[in-house]
């Protein structure tokens, strides 16, 4: 069975979105095997973003993902990775397709609501990031 690293991030949390957002994987099929509630530092969140550090929205982003708590999940299901991306939607909310996370959501293309992992690689070291295999059910 497959898995990926969902994040709710800090805008999500504030706005209550915690109850909606995994209602809507637990509806879609998908198992929460992980969950737990963290507020990272700013080198924490520059450390798990840091593919993107090159980019001119990094010091933005980990500003973001570093002002409030998150909720981190291992998502567990058949084909979870891809499954979870189409759940969330485009990263730009203005493109993302109606009933999608982010095309509810967000309000912003930095503050979008979810994260979640785009590859088998990328979802095995965002799930280490986050949790020790004792943590994942
Ligand atoms: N982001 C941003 N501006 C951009 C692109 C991305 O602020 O032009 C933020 C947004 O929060 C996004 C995150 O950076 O979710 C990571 O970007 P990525 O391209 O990996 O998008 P995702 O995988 O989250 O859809
Ligand atoms: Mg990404």
């Amino acid at each position: 069975m497959e898995k990926t690293l969902s994040i709710i991030k800090p805008d999500g949390v504030e706005r209550k979105l915690v109850g909606e957002v995994v209602k809507r994987f637990e509806g879609a099929g998908i198992r929460v095997a992980a969950m737990k509630m963290v507020h990272l530092t700013s080198e924490q969140a520059k450390l798990f973003y840091a593919v993107h550090r090159e980019r001119p929205f990094y010091e933005s982003l980990t500003d973001f993902m570093s002002s409030g708590p998150i909720v981190a999940m291992v998502l567990e299901g058949d084909d979870v990775i891809q499954k979870n991306r189409d759940i969330m939607g485009a990263t730009n909310y203005k493109e993302a397709a109606p009933g999608t996370i982010r095309h509810d959501f967000a309000t912003d293309i930095e503050k979008n609501v979810v994260h979640g992992s785009d590859a088998p690689e990328t979802a095995k070291m965002e799930i280490a990031f986050f949790f020790n295999s004792l943590e994942i059910c």
